[in-house]
């Protein structure tokens, strides 16, 4: 033990693809106040800091050179409640779905058809989070930060052009300030290892209006209500996350029964050009050209990376203890907990990205962020 957290710790339990992994430091931040000793410690030892919150969106390699900080904050806040809308602020610690469920019963709505995605408050904005026809990116009003150690925000005029200070000297963004598109946002960008997001602010609606443009979602509900017309006045939202909820349980592996971080790779977003040379080759490829219903304007065409996947023969093919999910190509999964590294994690997936890019000319990418591997 160095007094602040744990030295050499294992990160095994820390990420769900369990992958063999160690910190040189391992801190558990339970309160905002504990946040100036750790930072000085990582300062006397020269090492950057990680945040984490499941790790469900993470490939580690085996020993990451950094102080990782697990972010375990809760609280729950109502704030202003103006017509028809709430603004709550939540700890960058609390566990999403149940927050999402919380909303629910609470009558702040928006967030219904991202129920189950696993995770924490605190890292869903850095993807901005989405499924189901829902991104968060409309959601959030804004996102309360803490820069970490070395970040040196005030020597970049981009960044400090987003930044803003509340009267008591905490830091935020606003919410259209975050770049968000598609798996994306300013977080994986400029502000990419420079900040701690502390809590983010949503702005919910009290009045429901259910999302159902996305197929499998809508049968679904069709198919409970025993119509095949869906009358979406009748639709409440617990209908819709106990929907969200049964179809994600029958589509995707449980990480704490078959280890794995979700989609693996990224839909291939093409533009109209792009799209033309592709579509003439794959006559028979499956697309769609409606961007989710968020902020993002810049998708043209999406490729399933699922079908591309499953084109070239890797669903539910395993290579030693790692495989495509044989229901969900999508989805790679380890089956030897503890065990695996994260450089044969990286090598499968470079392996099934080459052969993709060979067969269709478009290149996949990674979706978890990669540490040391
Ligand atoms: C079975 C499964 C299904 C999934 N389904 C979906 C889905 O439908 N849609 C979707 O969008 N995603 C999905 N994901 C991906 C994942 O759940 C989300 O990206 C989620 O938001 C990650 O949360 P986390 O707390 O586990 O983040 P981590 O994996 O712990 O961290 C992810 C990144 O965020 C950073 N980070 C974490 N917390 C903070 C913080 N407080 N401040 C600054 N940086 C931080 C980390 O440093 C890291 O770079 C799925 C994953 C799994 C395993």
């Amino acid at each position: 033990m160095s007094g602040v957290g744990q030295n050499n710790a294992s990160l095994a339990t820390h990420n769900t693809l369990k992958l063999r992994s160690q910190a040189s430091t391992l801190v558990e931040l339970n309160k905002h106040e504990q946040l100036d000793a750790i930072f000085e410690h990582a300062r006397d030892f020269k090492l950057p800091v990680v945040p984490l919150g499941e790790g469900s969106n993470v490939v580690l390699g085996e020993h990451i050179e950094a102080l990782v900080l697990i972010v375990n904050t809760q609280g729950i806040t109502l704030l202003d409640t103006p017509d028809n809308a709430v603004y709550v602020d939540v700890a960058a610690g609390e566990n999403w779905h149940d927050f999402v469920v919380h909303c629910v019963k609470q009558g702040w709505h928006g967030l219904e058809n991202l129920a189950l995605i696993p995770g924490k408050v605190g890292a869903a904005p850095i993807q901005n989070i989405g499924a189901y026809g829902v991104e968060i990116a409309p959601l959030i009003a804004r996102i309360y930060l803490t820069p970490l150690p070395g970040s040196e925000l005030d020597k970049d005029p981009n960044i400090q052009r987003v930044l803003q200070h509340t009267d008591d000297g905490n830091l935020f963004i606003a919410g259209g300030d975050c770049q968000f598109a598609y798996r994306d946002s300013i977080f994986k960008n400029a502000l990419r290892d420079k900040v701690l997001i502390t809590s983010v602010r949503f702005k919910l609606g009290t009045r429901f209006e259910p999302v159902v443009t996305y197929p499998a979602l809508r049968d679904y509900l069709s198919r409970q209500a025993n119509v095949s017309q869906l009358d979406q006045a009748n639709l409440s939202a617990n209908d819709v996350m106990n929907a969200v909820v049964s179809i994600r349980r029958t589509k995707l592996p449980d990480p704490v029964e078959l280890p794995n971080a979700g989609s693996f790779f990224k839909n291939v977003v093409l533009d109209d050009e792009q799209f033309d040379v592709f579509i003439k080759r794959h006559p028979h490829a499956p697309y769609y050209s409606q961007p989710l219903a968020g902020i993002d304007q810049s998708i043209q065409y999406k490729i399933p990376a699922a079908w591309l996947i499953e084109q070239r023969g890797f669903k539910g093919r395993y290579d030693g203890n790692l495989g495509m999910h044989n229901q969900q190509a999508l989805v790679m999964v380890n089956r030897a907990a503890g065990d695996t590294q994260g450089d044969a994690v990286i090598a499968f997936a470079e392996r099934i990205k080459q052969t993709v890019e060979e067969s269709f000319g478009v290149r996949l990418e990674i979706e978890p962020r990669r540490y040391s591997c």
